[in-house]
């Protein structure tokens, strides 16, 4: 079980997206259709939220613990968003990149920075999913359940800097119109990714 770069022969698929884009929804369905596609669980200071559970949708750990794993070097990447901190833990993604897996990883753009940084660009690709415009995603949310204006302020501060990284993108997956087209060519990231694990 290498924590080595240099033993890197699996494939990262870094998804990024603005919230309420329907990323976890597309990131649902490619596992499903892959059993040996692997989502990495991150590590967060934040505090749980109803219908969380520590292990599934994150590693929940207090303010000082997670320092303390920033101090023994336990993440490959972290960093500090809407107040609270976020990390990829080098147990979670190198040991199963040193074994050819292919891994799905969804953090925001600080993130993704460092992972393009520090990991060589041929292992990974980088997904961004659209889904309309600031007006869409509001009307979806104010639709889903009712919010303040100051709630609703720090949504749009949060879409501004979450569609800065689009640029960085080699692929963008649109899903605001065909759902079958966007399941089918997230479908091809990851075949993709199969692929360059085994050449
Ligand atoms: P939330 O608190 O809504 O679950 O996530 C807030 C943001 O943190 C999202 O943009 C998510 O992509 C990002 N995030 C989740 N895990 C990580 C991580 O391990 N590292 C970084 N840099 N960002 C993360």
């Amino acid at each position: 079980m290498s924590n080595e770069i240099s033993d890197i022969k699996g494939h990262v698929v870094l998804v990024m997206a603005p919230m309420g884009s329907g990323k976890g929804t597309l990131i649902h369905h490619v596992l499903q259709e892959y059993p040996t596609l692997y989502q990495t669980i991150s590590c967060t200071s934040r505090a749980m939220r109803p219908g969380d559970v520590d292990g599934k949708q994150y590693h929940f750990v207090t303010a000082e613990e997670f320092d303390k794993k920033v101090e023994t070097g336990d993440f490959l990447e972290w960093a500090e968003f809407a107040g609270n901190k976020y990390g990829t833990l080098k147990s979670e993604i190198l040991p199963r990149l040193a074994e050819c897996e292919v891994v799905v990883v969804e953090i925001e753009l600080q993130g993704v920075e460092q992972l393009l940084n520090i990991l060589p660009r041929e292992h990974i690709t980088v997904v961004y999913i659209e889904s309309g415009g600031w007006e869409v995603l509001k009307g979806r949310a104010e639709a889903r359940a009712p919010m303040s204006d100051s709630d609703l302020e720090a949504r749009y501060q949060r879409y501004l800097i979450e569609k800065q990284s689009k640029p960085m993108a080699d692929i963008v997956i649109n899903n605001s119109e065909d759902i079958d087209l966007a399941h089918a060519e997230f479908n091809q990231v990851i075949e993709a990714a199969y692929a360059k694990c085994k050449s």
